[in-house]
């Protein structure tokens, strides 16, 4: 930046353009009439224009009305002298230049004339060329006077208009001394930073600057004064007024600042010479700045708890990961998944499910300390980040404080909802050393808490990832079963002690896994439930036991019943209920022949949906069994509602035939069976005994270990065929 030595605002043209071609009008004031007459001629040049008066009245009477360049004034005139005139020009503040022709020759008079106001005096009688010298030389000088005149009308127009540009800018405007101290700031300040002008001159930039950013600037100001001649710009937060002193305060403002050295040009510019200080802008960017933290904020935060996301819940957690280790401390993570949140969001709506998630949030929060980060991982998951802690322990802590928090319940729409959490811990550096393995492992340990029944919080334990591990195959594995023909079904016969032979059969499923062998069904169909996969495989099941049974009953067996189990999700779709009429018509099966056993969950599921699928199965013949009756609820309204064909004592009832108060139970299960018509089948024989107890409560068909197990296909036809194996257990 240069400061202008010299202005360049006029060429040199302008000034030195001369008189002659320029128009310029001459007065002629004098008594003398032949000299009035001749001097134009004289005179005269291209441009000259001539006016002519014989005395002061009528010469004061032009120069009223007009403008001249140059008056040619006769000292002696009738009605007073040319002084009176030159006075008359100073008092008017008129400019016209004056050339005094006049017969005094006393040198008082010429010097009298100059005193004045004229430029020049000429004496009668005079040499034509004294006085075109004389003429032309006040012309000169007044053209000279005039173009000053204009070049300093434009100067301070120049100077008014930077002034304004400056003084109006809407940025902060300001130069420093060499040594960093504010030499001129524009009005902007005030309303930027609180201060006046005056108040900040004298004082230093950098007391300005935010500590922060402090180091930066210096190196900034430095570089600046130590000649780099090109601008410098950074961002910095400078520090308002504190109110009512002219100590900056705590209030911040962020400014885009551009400086540069002040280098004054001289005609012998040396290009080491050091700077004569610094120039600088500073605009306010904190509305940008703002607007900016918004939409870094959204890229890090949930929309919906505004908490962190799980981008910057990684980011921390790499952060405290790195410095745990400097330290040597621990740190600890937790995994939170709200307990069946799904039920409210589906029974209540997004809304209330949102408010509930906001809720939940909230108070976790309170449970924390200030460098604790709780995120939002999406849906109901939830973590926190505990930076700090001296010992496990004191995660477990938290844990149990988060627990305390959620003791009263949330006020929905609907009425209160008490939320639980499970909560799974992870701890730094023992249950893993990077950010993922951390959060994975507290995810594992809070997946142990949901199937151990929810609401509650434990520790990772590295025995849970080979659980977990497990879960992962065994799923993938699952997938693949069905196109693999992996799956199989055993039968486990049913015996009616009255008639001495096998009544029915139960299909039960069983998974040939390639590596692991036989699987049995409870530790698969969970898994088959929770991803989706329950329909096919319940839809194989249909198929390969109606198949099944057309074969038994195209062999003769046309008594004997064959059941099925269906999964509860088998009635949220019509798919599996269809699949079971379709295969009994392609079968040409006898459809009293057919079971479906479904535990009271189902019959729970009080819905129109569930009830027309229950029905359509019953309307086509098919039988329909309580599975481990007992077990689930107490409420048997839905007998009477549901056209249940048959109720299957549950196994722990048999089991426990001794304990005191058990014979109560089966003793009503077999009421409400003869009450309602319902066939009844004890599942879980064991031994003769149980066998000869039921036998005795009134329960004829059972099913168990004591008769045999469940096998495959060509075994149970071998003990369709030759029952006598199988009752040669029956108790006499
Ligand atoms: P469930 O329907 O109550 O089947 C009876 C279970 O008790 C069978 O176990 C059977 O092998 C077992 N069991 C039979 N007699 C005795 C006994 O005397 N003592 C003992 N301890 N157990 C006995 P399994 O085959 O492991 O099946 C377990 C459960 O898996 C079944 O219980 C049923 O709920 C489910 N399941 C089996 N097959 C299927 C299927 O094809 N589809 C669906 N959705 N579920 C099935
Ligand atoms: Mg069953
Ligand atoms: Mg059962």
């Amino acid at each position: 930046m240069v400061i202008p030595g010299e202005a360049p605002f006029l060429s040199s043209a302008s000034l030195h353009g001369t008189a002659d071609q320029t128009p310029c009008r001459i007065l002629l004031v004098d008594d003398d009439n032949a000299l009035r007459r001749t001097l134009p001629h004289v005179l005269a040049q291209e441009g000259r224009s001539f006016d002519e008066c014989p005395n002061l009245g009528e010469a004061i009477a032009r120069l009223e009305r007009t403008r001249y360049d140059l008056i040619l004034l006769d000292y002696r005139l009738p009605d007073g002298t040319g002084l009176d005139l030159l006075d008359w020009l100073a008092h008017a503040r008129r400019d016209e230049a004056v050339v005094m022709i006049s017969g005094e020759d006393a040198i008082d008079a010429a010097i009298g004339a100059l005193r004045h106001g004229a430029d020049d005096f000429v004496r009668k009688p005079y040499h034509v060329a004294q006085l075109q010298r004389a003429v032309h030389g006040a012309l000169h000088k007044a053209r000279l006077e005039q173009s000053n005149q204009i070049m300093r009308q434009r100067l301070q127009r120049s100077e008014r208009l930077h002034r304004y540009l400056v003084e109006r800018a809407p940025d902060l405007i300001f130069t420093l001394s060499p040594d960093g101290l504010f030499a001129y700031a524009n009005p902007r300040v005030e309303s930027m930073l609180g201060y006046s002008g005056e108040q900040l001159v004298g004082k230093s930039f950098i007391s300005l600057v935010l500590d922060e950013d402090v180091p930066r600037i210096e190196a900034l100001l430095r570089n600046t004064l130590d000649g780099q001649r090109h601008g410098q710009s950074a961002e910095v937060r400078l520090r308002r007024c504190e109110p009512g002193t002219s100590r900056p305060g705590a209030s911040l403002v962020t400014v885009a600042l551009n400086v540069v050295a002040i280098q004054s040009q001289t005609r012998d510019d040396d290009p080491h010479r050091p700077p004569d200080g610094v120039y600088g802008v500073a605009r306010d960017i904190s509305e940008r700045k703002r607007a900016e933290e918004i939409i870094t904020f959204q890229a890090y935060h949930d929309q919906l708890t505004h908490l962190p996301n799980r981008i910057l819940f990684k980011d921390r957690l790499e952060l405290a990961i790195a410095q745990a280790q400097r330290r040597g401390g621990l740190l600890a993570v937790m995994f939170i998944d709200i307990d069946r949140f799904k039920l409210v969001n589906d029974t209540y709506g997004h809304a209330e499910g949102d408010h509930l998630l906001r809720g939940i949030a909230g108070r976790i929060k309170q449970t924390l300390r200030k460098g604790d980060t709780l995120a939002r991982l999406g849906g109901d998951e939830f973590t926190v980040l505990l930076p700090d802690i001296a010992q496990p322990e004191d995660a477990e802590i938290i844990a149990q404080k988060i627990q305390r928090a959620l003791d009263e319940p949330f006020d929905l729409r609907h009425g209160n909802f008490l939320a639980t959490v499970s909560m799974g811990i992870s701890v730094f550096p023992r249950d893993g050393e990077v950010a993922e393995l951390l959060t994975q492992h507290a995810d594992i340990a809070m997946y142990q808490i949901k199937r151990a029944g929810k609401n509650g919080f434990r520790f990772f334990d590295p025995d849970l990832n080979a659980h977990y591990r497990e879960r992962i195959t065994l799923e993938n594995d699952l997938r693949s079963a069905l196109a693999n023909n992996e799956f199989e079904l055993h039968f486990q016969p049913q015996i009616s002690l009255s008639k001495r032979r096998v009544v029915g059969m139960e299909a039960l499923l069983r998974w040939q896994h390639p590596a692991h062998g036989l699987i049995a069904p409870t530790a698969f169909i969970p898994v088959a439930e929770e991803v989706g996969l329950i329909g096919d495989i319940s839809r194989w099941v249909v198929d390969t036991a109606a198949a099944q049974l057309a074969r038994w009953q195209g062999l003769g067996f046309t008594d004997l019943r064959l059941a099925v189990n269906l999964s509860s999700q088998d009635f949220d779709r019509d798919e599996t209920i269809d699949r079971v009429a379709d295969r009994i018509a392609h079968h040409r099966l006898q459809a009293d022949r057919f079971d479906v056993e479904i535990t009271e969950s189902v019959m729970m599921r009080d819905t129109a949906e569930v009830m027309g699928r229950i029905r359509r199965l019953r309307d086509c013949g098919v039988g329909i069994s309580i599975d481990d009756f007992g077990t689930g609820y107490s409420a048997l309204g839905y007998l009477q509602k549901f056209p249940v064909s048959s109720l299957k004592i549950d196994r722990s009832f048999v089991t426990g035939l001794h304990a005191p108060g058990a014979n109560p139970i089966i003793s009503a299960i077999t009421g409400i069976a003869h009450g309602f018509g319902l066939h009844l089948v004890a599942e879980g024989v064991e031994r003769a005994d149980q066998a000869a107890r039921l036998q005795s409560m009134g329960c004829d068909i059972m099913q168990g270990h004591y008769f045999s197990e469940a096998v495959c296909a060509d075994d149970a036809e071998r003990w369709l065929t030759h029952t006598e194996h199988l009752l040669h257990h029956q108790p006499s």
